[in-house]
This record gives structure tokens, C-alpha cells and sequence, in this order.
């Protein structure tokens, strides 16, 4: 695959379902593959043959374009999608970082949204970030639990990863369950601490039936435990999946 062609999943406009900016309109960007096997992951690990673009912002009418796309082809849908009726553009997926090659096509292309562009990412590679750091305008890092993710610690690259999105406006989504041990928990507010104070979203696991994986008691103590260091910590569930959103 040429160096400036990407999958992606869809490309489609919805309401952000996550983190402080819930409710705001964007447009999505989900990119394929990822760098990490998160135990909860819920996005198909295959490079879909095709990407399914939405024809008309909220119609999910969709249309579907051979995989990969050029950046020419990706911000050509994104401004038909009308940028100026959203917040931002969200790049998300999978890890959008994979593709910073693309990214650094893509986003001088995908202007016109009324605050830049979102990236979503899971916080592992900071080398990828610095490449397209002034491209972006807010970032949402996430720090991954290892209790949660069944996976080994990521602590190193989410250090070096937040000192450099700190340069941005930045906030910290970590998603959690019932089994996160106090250390995990402290280990994670000592990296967003020792940085900058950036705010953190307690983001409850949502089980494969739509429930939250955590009691609303450990809810409350995980987040009274993160405000004795923290000043600003707050709990949102992922809202679009109970209001049917993509
Ligand atoms: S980082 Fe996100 S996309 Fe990647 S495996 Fe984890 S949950 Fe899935």
C-alpha cells in the first residue's frame, strides 16, 4: 500500500458520544487497523474491502468506496458532508495514528469545521503524534488500564505521549471496570499529574448488552480516589450507544 493511501471503515456525521465535547456534531473519520488488543474492543480488527461513506450528513444513506482511499478522495466526502454545520472532524478508529503519512496529506485538505480537527487515540505512539501534532487541534488521549485491557502496561508511551500533546487541548479518557486495583488507578493519575493538570474522563467499560461492566459504588470511589489528586475528574458513559447513534 502506497504511503499516502489509507483504509477506513466509514466516514459519517453524528453527535461525539464520548468524553467533554459530548454532543457536539462531527464529522467521524474511522480509520482501520490498530496497534493494541484491548480485552473490550468493540471495532472489527479486518481491513474492510470497502469504506462506507454517508452520503448526507445524518441520512445514513451510505455509499461504498474501494479500500485504500487517497487523502483526495477522503476530504472530497468530508466536504460533502458540509464541515461548516460541525464542531470538528473526528479521526478516530482503530488508532488513526498508523497513518500519519496520510494524516499529513489528509488534514491541509479537511478545513472549514468551526474548531479543526479531534483526534482520538489510544496514547501508545508518540512518535506518530509529534509528526502531526500542529495539525491538530484537541486531543483525546486515552491511558489503557491493564485490568481492563488484559494487556500489558502502556506506561511508558503514555508519558512520553501526554508531555507532548500537553501542547494542545488535550483531556485523558480511560476506561474502566470493576476489577481496577488502587496502583493502576494511581499509576495513571501520576502520569496526567506529573505533566500538566489535564482533565480526566472516568469512562465506565460498556459490556457487549449495553450495560456498564462496573457497580455505581467503584464508579464513585474511582473517582473520589483521582479527585484527591486531580482538579477536574469527571464520569461519562458512552452516551451514543443509548440514543442509537453510529
Ligand atoms: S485502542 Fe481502541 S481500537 Fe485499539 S484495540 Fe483498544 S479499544 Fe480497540
Amino acid at each position: 500500500m502506497g504511503d499516502r493511501q489509507a483504509p477506513l471503515v466509514e466516514i459519517f456525521s453524528s453527535i461525539q458520544g464520548e468524553g467533554p465535547l459530548v454532543g457536539c456534531r462531527q464529522i467521524f473519520l474511522r480509520f482501520a487497523g490498530c496497534n493494541l488488543h484491548c480485552h473490550y474492543c468493540d471495532t472489527p480488527r479486518e481491513i474492510p474491502d470497502c469504506c462506507r461513506w454517508e452520503k448526507k450528513p445524518g441520512s445514513r444513506d451510505f455509499q461504498y468506496l474501494p479500500n485504500p482511499l487517497t487523502p483526495r478522495e477522503v476530504a472530497r466526502r468530508v466536504q460533502e458532508l458540509n464541515p461548516a454545520l460541525h464542531h470538528s472532524i473526528s479521526l478516530t478508529g482503530g488508532e488513526p495514528l498508523l497513518h500519519t503519512d496520510f494524516l499529513l496529506a489528509l488534514i491541509p485538505l479537511i478545513g472549514g469545521s468551526r474548531q479543526g480537527i479531534y483526534l482520538e487515540t489510544n496514547g501508545t505512539l508518540p512518535e506518530m503524534l509529534s509528526r502531526v501534532l500542529t495539525l491538530v487541534d484537541t486531543i483525546a488521549m486515552d491511558i489503557k488500564l491493564p485490568a481492563v485491557t488484559r494487556m500489558a502496561p502502556c506506561w511508558p508511551e503514555h508519558r512520553e505521549f501526554i508531555r507532548l500533546a500537553r501542547k494542545k487541548n488535550i483531556f485523558v479518557k480511560m476506561v474502566v471496570n470493576e476489577h481496577v486495583p488502587p496502583g493502576e488507578l494511581d499509576e495513571a493519575i501520576s502520569i496526567i499529574r506529573n505533566t500538566a493538570d489535564i482533565p480526566l474522563v472516568i469512562q465506565p467499560v460498556t459490556l457487549p448488552e449495553g450495560q456498564p461492566g462496573i457497580t455505581p459504588e467503584k464508579l464513585l470511589a474511582l473517582q473520589e480516589r483521582a479527585l484527591q489528586r486531580l482538579k477536574d475528574v469527571r464520569i461519562i458513559p458512552q452516551t451514543h450507544k443509548f440514543l442509537g447513534q453510529l
